[in-house]
């Protein structure tokens, strides 16, 4: 049977060779859904049919389908696959795609049909289940002395490796989020405890991951004699852990990977280190709340996808060395002091396609035609951009160019080889240009000629039976045939076979007609066949071409991100940072990136000014209450130094910031409870982590640390970190935001920890919030004010404020005055929630002095004397 377009045809067959075909390739394929293409739609059967009808939602039908018993049966129309396949690949399904290969005919018993593509998680190359920002890392994980890992992009043929311990890995692979790890299946269990259900992952053969086999099979892929030149040559587990990426691909038909050219470090010693926490506190990529804006939203305006996924690299792995810092910065100063080079390399790059992805496409031979056409254009984009370039008065810009590998051949090859407009895939025809290959131009104009004859065939025969209208028509069914109008059939010649009736014409054929049906087919298909073949011989012409390819994307990438910055820049108002070595943070007029424009209009952003110097103000105390500013502040001085770090401008009038190698913040629970980890006993965790990582060189933001517990609690622990971080000898850059404004009795203990406070004006009843940070410490926590302002009832607040005036009266002020022997002591009999100490007030309450008898009042007192040690016991 033909590849019809009907799908009823399909569903009724006996024994078919269509099922025999079905089943043929299906055997190759047995992990992956075979998506078997018949005419219009993508059909699958048995098992695969109730996954997908599952995954997918459509109807899953049962017929008998040429197997012993009757099958289940699911598909779709061919044009629903954009919208389908990203859902399957995204629930971790391999999935085949099967084509028909050629056009059905009518002497044709069965099209031939083939998998062209087979796509997993971490296996993609289109586009359209491809997100356009992002890579897409298939990651493989081999557990020795270390953890060796190995990461690829195989859309852009990005090969990374790295090792170390078992938290660095996870740290790792949370940040790129692979969408499939492959595993040794021994160590399965290993892997599953450690990740749970968070990746697709798949278990191979343990000698997938076999240390020689692995050295072999990269040194083959690159064509090297040894793994020295890529610095990886000691990393045993790496080079197993990427040995079996390349074992994988192939296991799943992928063997075309010219593309995958070489393979990389991630020495995480060249990087500022975030932790997953911290990116996700800081709302880098994603905002935590609904609707929220994160600061890549903010900052990436680049104008295409290379430049999208770089400046997302750039951001997760910002810089440490100071003097690739200043080259990005001044490069990016460069393109904001000549805006019109900025605007105009911008307006360019706008233009042109996703060349680092056609590049993937050219090795494995799925480019087509309009995309080659496509990514000749972005070239000669790129030549335009950089005679603009070499034309201006920049220096560092123009210096990029210097290992510039000019693409112009590459140019000349597609537009020689290419029509201007060709169609969007090869089987359509009308592809390559004439003049390209003779034989090919040869059956064009035969073609051509027999078009012709076709013509001058019906002229003749109007002349000849006097029908008028007379038409010569083509269908799947009778190929070519004359019609008429009813009205004429008396007209017909004798030797004309009728070959169908319909209400209002007739059609029919005859010998001459059948002879030259014959005819175009055959050149039809001779061309189509031709062009094919010079379609793909001309692609494997390219191969050779792709290290150009992938400098210029990698050039012109960087050039996007740079415009980019400093096009931010411009239209936020950011400014160079300096950079030294030395140990402040000296920021001035310094403003939240996000939140500045976030605010509605007319409400402006209060800039503020923040010193944190480890020799004289190492750790600044941030009183003030809830609402007021002190996340913002904290959360800006850390997002001034990454985006510095990642080469970028930053908020600021003035600014001097030293290279930072870690960012660490924590938040008290109440305020993590948004991303779903509100237990106070993570945030210890997690305070642990930092107290037990930290360096000389890092930052720490602690948020309102200690509230996940009584307030007491809460304080001690406050007080006993803050301890710490001040006699730690690393003397790591500390901002430490809370509303307990008892903690500003520190620093009367702590030469470098300092006191502010985000200012507040304090009218009868509310406050207004100056979100200014001003020294000293703040004199209480205004919650009463805040919950007033947030609408409690009247009842509720006027409640609270005679409590606290009784607790106020009750307490001394300086509850925490740095002597911790005490502290415990203090703090439980100031608990006002401890209903002991309750009970023992009501005790003391009740007495009457007047009517009480000697010995009832020992006793009394030795009762008080008892609840009272043991309050103090607890
Ligand atoms: P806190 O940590 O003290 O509870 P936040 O830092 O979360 O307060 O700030 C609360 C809100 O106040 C922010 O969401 C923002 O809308 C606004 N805000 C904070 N800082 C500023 C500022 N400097 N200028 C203007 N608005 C600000």
């Amino acid at each position: 049977m033909s590849g019809s377009k009907s799908r009823r045809m399909t569903r009724n067959q006996g024994d078919t060779p269509l099922m025999r075909q079905y089943n043929e390739i299906k055997s190759k394929y047995p992990h992956a859904v075979l998506l078997f293409r018949v005419g219009d739609f993508y059909e699958t059967f048995g098992e695969d049919a109730i996954k997908i009808s599952k995954i997918l939602g459509i109807v899953l039908t049962k017929r008998n389908t040429g197997f012993p018993s009757e099958t289940e049966l699911a598909g779709f129309p061919f044009h629903s696959l954009n919208t389908y396949l990203p859902k399957l690949v995204n629930t971790g399904c391999r999935v085949a795609i099967c084509e028909q290969l050629e056009e059905p005919r009518k002497d044709r018993k069965i099209v031939k049909r083939g998998v062209v593509d087979l796509v997993t998680p971490g296996i993609r190359f289109d586009d359209n289940t491809l997100e356009r920002n992002e890579h897409n890392f298939l990651a493989s994980i081999y557990y020795g002395k270390k953890l060796g890992i190995a990461l690829l992009d195989i859309a852009v043929g990005s090969f990374l490796v790295s090792e170390g311990s078992e938290e660095a890995i996870i740290q790792l692979l949370g940040k790129i989020n692979p969408s499939e790890v492959i595993i040794p299946k021994p160590q399965k269990e290993k892997f599953s405890k450690t990740f749970g259900a968070r990746y697709h992952y798949q278990a191979l053969m343990d000698w997938s991951f076999e240390l020689d086999t692995a050295r072999s099979t990269l040194k083959e892929q690159f064509q090297t004699h040894g793994l020295e030149g890529f610095g990886i040559h000691e990393m045993e587990e790496a080079i197993r852990a990427s040995g079996a990426v390349l074992h994988y691909l192939k296991e799943n038909h992928q063997n075309k990977l010219q593309h995958i050219t070489r393979i990389q470090k991630i020495d995480d010693s060249e990087y500022l280190s975030l932790d997953l926490f911290t990116l996700k506190n800081l709302e880098i990529f994603s905002p935590t709340t609904i609707g929220g804006i994160a600061l890549i939203d903010v900052i990436d305006h680049t104008k295409t996808p290379m430049g999208a996924r770089m400046i997302r690299n750039w951001l997760r792995f910002p810089l440490k060395n100071i003097k690739q810092i200043e080259r990005r910065h001044l490069l990016v100063k460069e393109f904001s002091e000549n805006q019109s080079l900025q605007e105009e390399t911008r307006d360019q790059l706008e233009q042109i396609s996703d060349v680092e992805r056609s590049v993937s496409k050219i090795a494995t031979g799925k480019i087509t035609p309009r995309q080659l056409v496509h990514l000749s254009k972005s070239l000669s984009i790129f030549l335009k951009i950089r005679e603009i370039i070499i034309k201006s008065k920049t220096e560092h810009i123009k210096s990029l160019f210097s290992r510039w590998k000019n693409p112009s051949s590459i140019i000349e090859m597609i537009e020689k080889a290419l029509m201007v407009d060709p169609s969007q895939s090869v089987a359509k025809g009308d592809v390559m240009a004439d003049g390209f290959n003779d034989e090919l131009d040869e059956l064009r104009s035969l073609r051509t000629s027999v078009d012709d004859r076709l013509k001058q065939m019906l002229q003749l025969e109007i002349e000849r039976t006097k029908i008028p209208n007379l038409k010569i028509s083509f269908n799947q069914v009778i190929g070519y045939f004359f019609e008429i109008r009813n009205t004429h059939v008396d007209k017909v010649p004798d030797h004309w076979i009728r070959k169908q009736s319909l209400v209002n014409v007739s059609r029919f054929v005859d010998q001459d007609l059948k002879e030259f049906e014959e005819k175009i087919l055959n050149s039809q298909e001779q061309i189509q066949q031709l062009e094919s073949a010079l379609y793909d011989g001309f692609i494997n012409s390219l191969s050779p071409e792709i290290e150009i390819l992938l400098n210029n994307a990698e050039l012109f990438a960087t050039l996007d991100c740079l415009a980019n910055f400093a096009y931010v820049a411009l239209k936020n108002d950011y400014i160079q940072p300096e950079i030294n070595s030395g140990s402040v943070i000296d920021l001035r007029g310094a403003r939240h990136p996000v939140i500045e424009i976030q605010l509605e209009l007319g409400t402006p952003f209060i800039s503020n000014d923040i010193l944190i110097d480890k020799e004289k103000q190492q750790i600044i105390m941030i009183t003030g209450p809830n609402m007021s500013g002190k996340s913002a502040i904290l959360r800006q001085t850390a997002l001034i130094c990454l985006l510095s770090q990642a080469g970028s401008f930053i908020p600021a009038t003035v600014a001097t910031l030293p290279i930072v190698d870690k960012i660490f913040t924590r938040v008290g629970a109440s305020d993590n409870i948004s991303i779903g980890a509100s237990t106070f006993m993570v945030e210890m965790n997690e305070t642990a982590f930092i107290l037990n990582n930290l360096t000389e060189k890092s930052l720490i933001l602690l948020d309102e640390i200690g509230r996940g517990t009584s307030t007491y609690d809460g304080i001690s622990i406050a007080w006993a970190i803050t301890n710490y971080l001040h006699e730690h000898p690393y003397k790591p850059w500390v901002l430490f935001a809370t509303h307990y404004h008892e903690l500003n009795a520190i620093a009367n203990n702590l030469n470098r920890v300092k006191n502010y406070n985000v200012s507040v004006k304090e009218g009868k009843d509310n406050v207004i919030f100056l979100r200014r940070l001003v020294p000293g410490g703040s004199a209480h926590s205004f919650g009463i004010h805040v919950a007033k302002m947030a609408g409690l009832p009247k009842y509720v607040i006027d409640l609270a404020k005679e409590k606290l005036e009784l607790m106020e009266q009750e307490q001394p002020s300086d509850r925490v005055h740095g002597k911790s022997a005490q502290l415990g002591v203090q703090l439980t009999l100031f608990e006002p929630d401890n209903p002991k100490l309750k009970l023992l007030r009501e005790t003391i309450s009740k007495i009457n002095i007047d009517n009480i008898t000697p010995i009832e009042s020992l006793l009394l007192l030795s009762e008080l004397r008892k609840k009272v040690l043991e309050i103090l016991s607890e």
